[in-house]
Parts: C-alpha cells; structure tokens; sequence
C-alpha cells in the first residue's frame, strides 16, 4: 500500500547549504494494506517530516515513494493534493474541527468539497459516526463534546471519502488516559476491519497498540 525507498529530505536553514539539516536519511519502508503501523521516535527524529511525505503534503528531495502502487515522489502541487485528498485520511493531534458545525457537519465537509449530493453526505457522514460509537452525538458541536468524542468525530472525517491509508500524526496527545484509551480502541477496531493505518507517536506505550512499529532516530529508520 506504501512504499517507500531511499527517501531523504534536508531542511536549508537561514539560506546556503551550510545550514542544512537532514531530517530523513535514506528512508525505506514498506506498509502492505490493512496493517496498523506505528512510526515511534523522539522529538526532532523526522517524524512529522516522514508524515508529510506519507500524506503527500510535501516531497522528498530524494528516492521513490510509491502509494497505492503509484510513484506520488515527483508529483506537482495540485495532482499531489488530488492523490492526498483521494488516498489520505488525516487525523491531527489538535482535532481540527470547525467549531460552528455539528458533528455530521464536519464529517460530511470534505463530500460537500467534492459536490456530493447532501442526502449522500448525511447518511455517509450518519453511518460513520454511528461506527465510531457517536449516533447519539450527531448534532453536537465540537465545544459539546468531550476530547476523546472530538477525536472520534475527526476519525470519522478522515474516513468519509475511503481513504486508502489512515495517518493519525499524535492522535491521543491532547488526550487524557481515559480518553487516550477510547481513541486507540477505536483504530483497534478500525484495524480489525481491514483499514490500513499509521500512527505517528513520541510515546512507546501508545506505538504498543500497533500491529508493528517503525523506529526512527535521527531520521533514520531503526533495524
Ligand atoms: P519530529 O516530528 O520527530 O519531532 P521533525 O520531522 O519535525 O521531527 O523534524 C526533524 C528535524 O528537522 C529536526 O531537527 C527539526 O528541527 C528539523 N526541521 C523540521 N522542520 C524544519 C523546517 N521547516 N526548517 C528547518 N528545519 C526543520
Ligand atoms: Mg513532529
């Protein structure tokens, strides 16, 4: 499902190749379809910088990426944002719910974007909340749920347009314990259902609930 070979990617830092840092370095990786991936490291360890490769939200300077058995590693701006938009369903550590629409609101968003019809939308977004545990919670704006609630509302958003791989980037950071426990049964389950997911975590208790982790420090992939 993801592929990813030889992938390196250097930030320039205040201009000239002096200050470069090398965030990734010769980065490979192979994620087949319905696994559940935890890409684990500290801070600074080039996870965020491998996330936005992942979802197609930037490029590598170097090496091939293949999603869903497409080279996406040379693509340009508006056909990488229609792969992202398609393949990639995002889940941010902060939620990123508009806070004046309902739940269903927010989880039909990205169908109204693609001018599907509004019965579709509702009943597409409806399905998806009743599957992660909120039908009762249809009409609830983001402020009238709990963290843990909010977060299965932006599951259901990542979800509502089939993405072929789910990339949650510190989904339970914001998250107390209880809460925490919601969101990871939730991919638990997800998983057990055959989706495809990475998990992009700091914390070694969290990648545990992993089928299997990537290890990443100083933007190398661990052995
Ligand atoms: P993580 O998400 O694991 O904390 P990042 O991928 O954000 O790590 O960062 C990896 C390395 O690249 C760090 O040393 C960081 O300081 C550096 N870095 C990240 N983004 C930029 C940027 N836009 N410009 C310069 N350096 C950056
Ligand atoms: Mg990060």
């Amino acid at each position: 499902m993801l592929r990813c070979e030889h992938l390196s990617r250097a930030y320039r830092r205040g201009g000239g190749e002096a200050g470069e840092v090398e965030a990734l370095r010769d980065v490979s990786l192979h994620i087949r379809e319905g696994e559940y991936v935890a890409v684990v490291g500290p801070s600074g360890s080039g996870k965020s910088t491998l996330m936005n490769i992942l979802g197609c939200l930037d490029r590598p300077d170097s090496g091939v990426y293949c999603l869903h058995g497409r080279d996406v590693s040379r693509l340009e701006g508006s056909e990488l944002a229609r792969v992202r938009g398609e393949e990639i369903g995002f889940v941010f550590q902060g939620f990123q719910l508009l806070p004046r629409l309902t739940a269903e609101e927010n989880v039909a968003l990205p169908l109204l974007l693609q001018g599907v019809p509004a019965r579709e939308r509702l009943d597409r977004a409806r399905a998806l909340l009743t599957q992660v545990g909120l039908g009762h919670r249809l009409r609830h704006c983001p402020a009238e749920l709990s963290g843990g609630q909010q977060q299965r509302v932006a599951v259901a958003r990542a979800l509502v347009r089939s993405p072929a791989v789910l990339l949650a980037d510190e989904p339970t950071g914001n998250l107390d314990a209880e809460a925490t426990g919601e969101v990871l049964s939730l991919l638990e389950r997800l998983h057990d259902r055959g989706r495809t997911i990475v998990l992009i975590t700091h914390d070694e208790a969290v990648a545990r609930c992993a089928e299997r982790r990537i290890c990443i420090s100083g933007g190398r992939v661990q052995p």
